[in-house]
This record gives structure tokens, C-alpha cells and sequence, in this order.
């Protein structure tokens, strides 16, 4: 049995638990409980404050965990990346008073700067000669300039639109942040193997996303042609159609590149393409 440490709720919550839903796990549905467990995997599910999974995991609380690359370098837990999930992304950025001029982060010597992240602050501060007061807050970091607390602020920025409305400017990207699984350094073989599962299901759901399984009908001396636009994973599937002549050909294709292969295929006469959503593909 491994334990899993997911954030209890907040903006990894929902994404983290439709991972494991569409990794075939199921988790009991009572988030009121602070542990559960999986239905038909061998794994628990401990949900905590996304703060307390690096900790969690580094102690062997919890044996894996998901949570932000910023928690993780924040904490500075010794723990083990083993995969970027691509949601969950962010950044940490400096911002300061929109009325005030600036161009190098010497802008904040000699002032006050208030953030959730003082490590990783600390962190840039020294890499750019900084002497400067970092004022460690929980939250609502934005409004600290307003309220006289601190000059400038150090947090996460998505869209920017918190800054905008606080009078900030974001000047200066520090930190890029996605959700990750990371795992205790010293899991035991038995658990390695359980992560190893984990992580080949969490991988077969990522490659199935954005993909789609494509039918048509073409004349069969058009296959060789069509196989070059639609090369597939490994090559397209060709079955013969009853009425003579005619090939049904099948493959896999990403959604990005759809609408552009099909004006490809047409033109060389493929028919009656069927687009259809993919679930799974398994290596
Ligand atoms: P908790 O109660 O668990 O401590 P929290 O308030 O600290 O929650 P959330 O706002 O839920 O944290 O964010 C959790 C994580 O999601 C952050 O640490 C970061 O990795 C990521 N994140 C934060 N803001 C955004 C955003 N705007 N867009 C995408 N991901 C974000
Ligand atoms: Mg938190």
C-alpha cells in the first residue's frame, strides 16, 4: 500500500483527484475524512493543506505526493521530483506600485518586500545582491503595498488581474511553477513498484489527451499518400472495404493538427472521416 498526499482543497484539489480518476483509480468520495483510500489500488489518499505535503512526504507521512514545484522549492524538503504534471501552472513575480519607475531589481534595496515565499525570495535577493526586508505573510500579499505593510509584494501571478486591482505591476518573473509528483527519497522496493504503476497509468493518460482516433474511406491506391500525411503511432491500420478498390484506414492523431490533415486527406479522396475521442493508449 502507498500514500498519496493531495491538497484537501484549493487549485490542485480538483485536478490532482481527476488524475487518479482517469488513471482507473477511484478514491472515495468523503473528503471529510482525512485519509481514504482507493477503491481497487493499492494506495491511500491523505488530504492535506498544500503547504504541508512537502514536509508530509520528506517524513515518510505520506510516501508521494502532488503539489506545486513552488512548495517544493519553498520548503526545500529533500524529496525526490518524479514527474511534471503540466497543470496547476504558475509563476512567482515581484511586483510593485504601478506609479513607480523601475529597472533592475536593485529597485528594492533598502525596502520592504511581503511574501508567502521567503526562501525562494531570500533566493533571488542574493543572486542579485539585494539588501532588502522580506515581510513573511500567509496571505492576501497583494494588499500589503495598499496598507503601508511593505513596498513591494513577491507572489504568484496567473493572469495578472489581482495585480491590476490592487494598483501592482509585475516586474520581474522569478519562478515557474507546475504541479509535480514528487516521493519520499527512501521508498521501499515494494512501494517503488506501486509508484512505478502509478506512474506508467499517469503517463498513458497524458499521451491520450488532445489525441483522437480517426476512421476514413479511401481508394486503396491513395493509402501510401495518405500514410504520409497521417503517419499514426506506428502506422496506420488499413482494412479493406467490401465494394472493390476501396481501403478503410484508421489512426491516431492529435487534436492540434486535425482540421489540417483532414483538408489533406480530402484532396487526395479520402470519405466519410470519423473523428472519435480516445480514452487510453497504452505503450
Ligand atoms: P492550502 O489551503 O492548501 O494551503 P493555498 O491557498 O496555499 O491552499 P491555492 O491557492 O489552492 O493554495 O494554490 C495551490 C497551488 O496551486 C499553489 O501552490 C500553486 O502551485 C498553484 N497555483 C496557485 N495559483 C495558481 C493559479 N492562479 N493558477 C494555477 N495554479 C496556481
Ligand atoms: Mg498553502
Amino acid at each position: 500500500m502507498i500514500r498519496i498526499a493531495i491538497q484537501a482543497k484549493g487549485r490542485l484539489n480538483e485536478d490532482s483527484v481527476a488524475l487518479l480518476n482517469e488513471a482507473g483509480i477511484e478514491i472515495e468520495p468523503s473528503k471529510r475524512k482525512l485519509l481514504t483510500h482507493a477503491l481497487d489500488f493499492p494506495l491511500e489518499v491523505l488530504y492535506l493543506r498544500d503547504d504541508d505535503i512537502p514536509q508530509a512526504v520528506a517524513m515518510g507521512v505520506a510516501d508521494i505526493g502532488i503539489v506545486g514545484e513552488n512548495e517544493v522549492a519553498e520548503k526545500g524538503e529533500k524529496l525526490e521530483v518524479v514527474h511534471k504534471l503540466g497543470f496547476g501552472k504558475c509563476r512567482i513575480s515581484l511586483a510593485i506600485p504601478k506609479g513607480e519607475t523601475y529597472d533592475s531589481p536593485s529597485w528594492c534595496n533598502g525596502k520592504g518586500v511581503a511574501t508567502s515565499y521567503p526562501n525562494i525570495l531570500k533566493k533571488f535577493f542574493a543572486e542579485n545582491k539585494i539588501k532588502a526586508d522580506i515581510h513573511e505573510i500567509a496571505g492576501s500579499v497583494e494588499i500589503a503595498p495598499s496598507v503601508g505593510m511593505a513596498e513591494g509584494i513577491f507572489d504568484i501571478v496567473s493572469s495578472g488581474g489581482t495585480l491590476i486591482t490592487n494598483g501592482l505591476k509585475e516586474v520581474e518573473k522569478v519562478f515557474w511553477s507546475e504541479a509535480v509528483l514528487v516521493a519520499n527519497p527512501k521508498l521501499s522496493a515494494e512501494n517503488r513498484a506501486i509508484l512505478d504503476q502509478l506512474l506508467f497509468r499517469f503517463q498513458s493518460v497524458e499521451r491520450s489527451r488532445g489525441m483522437k482516433y480517426m476512421l476514413m474511406n479511401l481508394p486503396c491506391d491513395k493509402v501510401e499518400a495518405a500514410a504520409k500525411i497521417m503517419p499514426g503511432v506506428k502506422s496506420p491500420t488499413i482494412l479493406p472495404l467490401q465494394q472493390k478498390g476501396w481501403c478503410s484506414m484508421h489512426v491516431v492523431v492529435g487534436e492540434r493538427e486535425l482540421w489540417a490533415r483532414i483538408e489533406q486527406l480530402k484532396a487526395i479522396g479520402a470519405e466519410d472521416i470519423l473523428v472519435l475521442s480516445l480514452e487510453k493508449m497504452i505503450p
